[in-house]
């Protein structure tokens, strides 16, 4: 039988009992592997208390921290489904969310109360609540006093690989978060892979400041940390100046952050006395790593950076740009990971329909950590994942192509391409167009239907300037084709976005 989650901690426990799992300084604590293994134990201990067995789903309203680390692993050694919820979200979707998923049990704190608390009437299955911080309300339990009472022995359930491990909400940027449903046996795969393509081992200190609710940091930095032994410095949230004074204090090797956060911290630390030079490996992901801000961080941290491309639904690393690639394949998002093969298709067709070499088609990954499905979306799970040449195939909705030497370069999303007479239009090369004139703050387009010429472009720009001068300016540029020249401005004070910050076309164009 292939190990599980739960595995991945109880046995590094076993093998390097006295190592460092967990370092949260907001709350001073220090979790050796076997002291983390144990607090584990009695969290799952005390959930078993309240009920909770396996396949009940266990969510989480919380900022980084041991707690929701403690969580995932009490939930894996109970086989209980674990749920993290984005901090962020208004009540409305924490409701929706939790009533989506039949959720069992909330974990949440002070900073995430309003929102819980303002779901909580319309809150169809959720039988328990408990909460972290001061002042627990008499109808939660206590987080802590809550382990304290607990037995620190493993529970006896058996988990298997291909149990569920957790329903991971996607980030809702092109509709409704949809509900992946990972299995044990996903994750395992995924922190091999990870740790093979990052070379992270025993001896790394990772520090985790992008949230844990999403796979990025969780599956993608921590988990394959905890699988071999390293070290994970934990941050609430994401301040730059703490993080570079934590990468000094605690000799940290690893971390994962956006290209924006990279690019934050290199201008930090030209202002903050700290020494840095413990850092071995950048990784990032949600976007290629602009050329000036890999300049930025080379010059003010370490030479080598890793680029993950991938989503939710499956684990989510599906390609890796390695360090040697980073200057020669600039924009690309590197070669398919470890045991994932690539496709290039027509969008929506066949798996065989695949398009020449060159051409820009829909991305599709065949691997061994995708989801079982989507949560209650039969359709959408049939749509996505499809079979043909004995591999299952995950539609990823996003539109690339592949150079002569099969890298990867992301294009754009398939539901937000634009078709005017016939051609199509790509909205980032607009988008980048217009953010090109200093005074545009953030740009989106969208389609306008069109009688002539099926649709044109629809501009929504942030920022100080007008249409006169804007279309002057693009036409003035030379760097867009005059069929793809927006038709339509609009000025707008900000554009719709989710809680991680990424524009929601879905919402403008259900507004026209
Ligand atoms: P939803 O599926 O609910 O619309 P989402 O797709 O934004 O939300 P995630 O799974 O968090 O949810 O994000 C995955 C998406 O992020 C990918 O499909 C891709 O569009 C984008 N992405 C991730 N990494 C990269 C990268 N390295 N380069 C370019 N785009 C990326
Ligand atoms: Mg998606």
């Amino acid at each position: 039988m292939y190990p599980t989650l739960r595995e991945t901690l109880e046995l590094t426990a076993e093998r390097y009992p006295d190592r460092d799992a967990i370092i949260y300084p907001r709350r001073d604590q220090r979790f050796t592997f076997a002291e983390f293994d144990e607090r584990a134990n009695e969290l799952a201990n005390a959930l078993a208390e309240m009920g909770v067995t396996k396949g009940d789903r266990v969510s989480t309203m919380l900022y980084n921290g041991s707690e929701i680390l403690l969580t995932v692993f009490a939930c894996a050694k109970l086989g209980a489904v674990f749920n993290p919820l984005n901090y962020r979200l208004p009540a409305g979707e924490v409701e929706y969310i939790l009533n989506d998923a039949d959720s069992r049990v909330v974990v949440y704190e002070a900073d995430t109360r309003e929102a819980v608390h303002g779901a909580r009437d319309a809150l169809d299955t959720v039988e328990d609540y408990v909460y972290i911080d001061e002042d627990t309300p008499a109808f939660a339990h206590d987080f802590y006093p809550l382990l304290d009472d607990a037995s620190g022995d493993r529970p006896d359930t058996v988990v298997e690989e291909d149990d569920v491990y957790a329903f991971i909400y996607t980030s809702g940027t092109t509709g409704r978060p949809k509900g992946v449903v990972h299995e044990h046996r996903d994750m395992v795969e995924h922190n091999l892979i990870v740790a093979a393509e990052g070379g992270i081992g025993k001896t790394d200190v990772g520090l985790s400041a992008l949230p844990l609710y999403h796979c990025a940091e969780l599956h993608a930095a921590l988990f394959p940390r905890i699988q071999v032994g390293a070290t994970s410095v934990i941050h609430h949230d994401f301040d730059a100046v703490a993080v570079l004074q934590d990468i000094e204090r605690y000799d940290v090797s690893v971390m994962f952050a956006a290209p924006t956060a990279w690019n934050g911290m290199a201008h930090t630390a030209e202002q903050v006395d700290a020494d840095v030079s413990s850092l071995e490996l950048g990784m990032y992901g949600a976007s290629p790593m602009p050329e000036d801000v890999l300049d930025a961080c080379m010059d003010a941290f370490c030479d080598d950076y890793l680029q993950a491309y991938g989503m939710t639904e499956i684990g989510p690393c599906g390609t890796f740009q390695h360090p040697d690639e980073q200057i020669p394949k600039q924009g690309s998002a590197g070669v398919p990971a470890l045991n994932h093969d690539l496709r290039i298709v027509e969008p929506d067709a066949d798996p065989r329909a695949e398009v020449d070499q060159g051409e820009i088609g829909e991305i599709l990954f065949s691997g061994p950590c995708t989801m079982r499905e989507y949560w209650n979306r039969p359709d959408a799970t049939k749509s996505s994942l499809r079979t043909a040449d004995g591999k299952e195939w995950y539609y990823t909705g996003d539109l690339g192509y592949l150079d002569e030497d099969g890298f990867l370069y992301v294009v754009d999303r398939k539901d937000d391409m634009i078709i005017s007479g016939g051609e199509n239009i790509y909205p980032t090369e607009v988008e980048d167009a217009l953010f090109s004139h200093p005074d545009v703050i953030e740009a989106a387009v969208v389609g306008e239907p069109h009688e002539e010429w099926g649709e044109v472009v629809a501009a929504y720009v942030v920022g100080a300037t007008d249409a006169e001068t804007l279309d002057e300016y693009v036409r003035e540029s030379d760097a867009l084709a005059d069929f793809k020249r927006p038709r339509e401005y609009n000025f707008v004070e900000e554009l719709p976005k989710n809680p991680s910050g990424k524009v929601q076309k879905f919402k403008l164009r259900e507004e026209r």
